[in-house]
């Protein structure tokens, strides 16, 4: 399999990067800039990725006067939805689940200076040098599944840059054209959003830094029942080191299960935890954001729609009390 892209400029090699980061079909040594064809020819993209006209529209999409032609090439698309533009889920079928423990073969930055956000955020910035002072990723939403609670967000705060993390390929590659398909219908809007296929037991420290997050998400995580899979859970007193170490102070870890025995255990990491302190009754009614943990997300729903109960834990990033003078 290869691609091939005829008159290219940056963002069209960086949105390429960024799509097949979350696929293991296609590498980027099998990706051909022909740049000298572009003089000659009409921009015009070929592509013998298994889906040409959904990956036509990927690059497409960088290119406002190229809109209509998406739409048109999603006409002929069965994997996008002909009146939205969105994807379509059920031709992003994944196995239900993937083992976080197991190596994969994904490319992970090697530090948090290295994660290119001109992959993410091209509209927001056009070039990867990425000075010091700009904007950084502030919300991370681990585990984010079909990316609902991103899509909300990404309208909540619109200026505020967040990205979910996610361990399966086909799901990661859904959130990826849902969010372009947004892009597109929407123009301006969507642009803070974005999505990694990553393993976030053990790379979340390879995408931020110290106190670089306000807020992180763990909705209906895996469960994990077996006593002997708990280490595989996503929320654990090791792993909340790591989460406290990327928290802000006054940053907000927000979780919710329909698994009472998976919430008990959660709320009981973070209750035990010293640099973390539950939000009271005021503070929950307060925040916009709890309203979206259990309508947001498509296990959210999932469970609404079956009239299942739910449990969270809300929690904030302190200082503990022996480093407060420091
Ligand atoms: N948060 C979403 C929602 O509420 O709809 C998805 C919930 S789903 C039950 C859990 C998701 O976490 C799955 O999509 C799974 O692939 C992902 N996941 C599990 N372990 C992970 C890990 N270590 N790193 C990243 N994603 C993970």
């Amino acid at each position: 399999m290869w691609i091939s892209i005829i008159k290219y400029s940056t963002p069209h090699v960086q949105m390429v990067k960024w799509l097949l980061e979350s696929t293991e079909e296609i590498r980027w040594s099998d990706v051909k800039l022909e740049k000298n064809k572009a003089k000659q020819t009409p921009l015009k993209h070929s592509a013998a990725l298994h889906e040409e006209a959904k990956d036509f529209c990927f690059l497409a999409s960088l290119i406002p006067s190229l809109q209509r032609e998406i739409m048109l090439q999603n006409k002929a698309n069965p994997t996008i939805n002909k009146s939205t533009g969105l994807p379509r889920k059920r031709f992003y079928r994944a196995r239900a689940h993937s083992n976080p423990l197991s190596d994969s073969h994904f490319p992970v930055p090697l530090s948090p200076s290295h994660v290119d956000y001109s992959l993410h955020y091209p509209q927001l910035f056009p070039s990867s040098d990425r000075s010091d002072g700009s904007k950084k990723i502030e919300f991370a939403d681990i585990g984010c599944g079909f990316g609902g609670l991103l899509i909300s967000l990404s309208t909540l705060f619109p200026e505020t840059l967040m990205i979910g993390m996610e361990l399966r390929d086909k799901v990661t590659e859904y959130v990826k054209e849902r969010i372009l398909g947004l892009r597109v219908a929407n123009p301006g809007q969507y642009q803070n959003v974005s999505v990694v296929r990553t393993n976030s037991m053990k790379y979340i420290p390879n995408y931020f830094e110290k106190g670089q997050l306000s807020k992180m998400f763990f909705l209906f995580p895996d469960p994990h029942f077996k006593e002997k899979n708990h280490r595989r859970r996503v929320i654990s007193p090791h792993l909340l080191d790591e989460y406290a170490y990327v928290l802000k102070v006054g940053g907000i870890i927000y979780t919710i299960t329909d698994v009472e025995e998976l919430g008990e255990w959660m709320k009981s990491c973070l209750q035990n935890h010293l640099m973390f302190e539950p939000l009271s009754e005021t503070e929950l009614d307060a925040d916009p954001v709890v309203k979206l943990l259990s309508t947001a997300t498509e296990e959210g729903q999932k469970v609404a729609r079956n009239g299942g109960q739910t449990f969270q834990a809300v929690y904030r990033r302190i200082k503990p009390a022996s480093q407060e003078n420091s």
